[in-house]
């Protein structure tokens, strides 16, 4: 059973999920999403926050506002569990850690991305320019590295490895529950999964999303088969039983099966539709991604922002890759250009 959620899910607040868990809503810096969904589960050792936010002061201020409504403040946070390297889940984990001690634990999998992003000399879109490139979206590439030089700062985000690596089968023990760590790479490479399997809860970060169906592989270091794995993780998910689904963004709703079926069946449908373009003849992903519609809305891609538009172009390149991993395409390069063909 779950407790009733307010009708705006991001509406601030602290609303409990489960009994000892409460969801705390976060604001985004402008971004699509809307808000980011935080996890605080008690325990008599402290609390234990499952992601983070993304590190603002608007986001300390709604987190030191959710967790007084428990009767709680930030310096009882003993650890945040993180589900994956992106910014609005683990910046605000380091900048907790920074003035509380809190202990920041992520999946394994996220190191070479998290280490990409502390070195510096690469940019954090590198492997996406090569990416888009590759699958013939040149200009592209050439306008978003233009947009990013200017778009960001990342000296402004604090940014810095975990105090420990959380391993898929391992457990984060607290006094009264244990969370089982699944690792569900796709999303990104180490994205986790935490599991409390007695209270049937799955907390899902970005693997499963309610709304929307997630981006795939867009990290710093990007996996070789972003969508073949996010896909096997998804049936992974699926072959536990059921639980209630408690995402990062979005409403929690009563069943996980049912949300990863329809995101199964998207991805099917999606593999057909870019098989039918290569039949016809379209021969790059970036070519296949121009005839598909995008978004809810039906949008055709000219009519998506830059960075939605890479995100689209790489998604179609990805399930394009799987349709060649399947035998049901073939791929020839051309000038460091990949095409697909029946
Ligand atoms: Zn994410």
């Amino acid at each position: 059973m779950l407790p009733e959620q307010p009708d705006d899910w991001t509406e601030p607040g602290a609303y409990p999920v489960a009994p000892g868990v409460y969801r705390i809503p976060l604001p985004l810096p402008n971004d699509g999403l809307r808000a980011v969904n935080v996890y605080a589960v008690e325990d008599p050792a402290g609390l234990v926050l499952v992601d983070s936010g993304w590190a603002m002061d608007e986001t300390e201020k709604a987190m030191t506002a959710g967790l007084r409504l428990l009767g709680y403040d930030l310096a009882d946070v003993a650890e945040v569990a993180v589900t994956h390297a992106h910014g609005d889940h683990y910046t605000q984990a380091i900048a907790l850690r920074a003035t509380f001690g809190s202990r920041v634990r992520i999946g394994r999998g996220e190191r070479a991305s998290i280490e990409r992003l502390l070195g510096g000399d690469l940019g954090a879109y590198d492997d996406q320019y090569r990416q888009l490139r590759a699958y013939g979206a040149t200009e592209l590439a050439d306008r978003l590295e233009r947009w990013a030089a200017t778009a960001f700062n990342r000296g402004d985000m604090p940014w810095d490895l975990p105090d420990g690596w959380l391993d898929d089968g391992e457990q984060i023990r607290l006094r009264d529950r244990a969370l089982d760590v699944i690792a569900t790479p796709g999303h990104t490479q180490g994205h986790v999964v935490l599991r409390d399997s007695p209270a049937g809860l799955l907390f899902s970060g970005d693997h499963i999303l309610p709304h929307i169906t997630p981006s795939i592989g867009f990290e710093a270091v990007v996996a070789r088969t972003p969508l073949r794995n996010y896909l096997a993780s998804l049936r992974l998910v699926k072959d536990l039983p059921d639980t209630l689904l408690l995402p990062a963004h979005g409403r929690p709703t009563p069943s996980v099966h049912r949300r990863v079926d329809e995101l199964l069946a998207h991805h099917e449908v999606r593999l057909a539709a870019v098989y039918r373009e290569v039949q016809r003849g379209a021969p790059t992903a970036h070519a296949v991604a121009a005839t598909l519609r995008w978004t809810r809305r039906e949008r055709t891609l000219a009519e998506l922002d830059l960075f939605n538009q890479m995100l689209a172009v790489i998604e179609t390149g990805a399930h394009l890759d799987v349709l060649v991993l399947q035998g049901e395409l073939t791929c020839t390069e051309v000038d460091e250009v990949r095409h697909y063909s029946t």
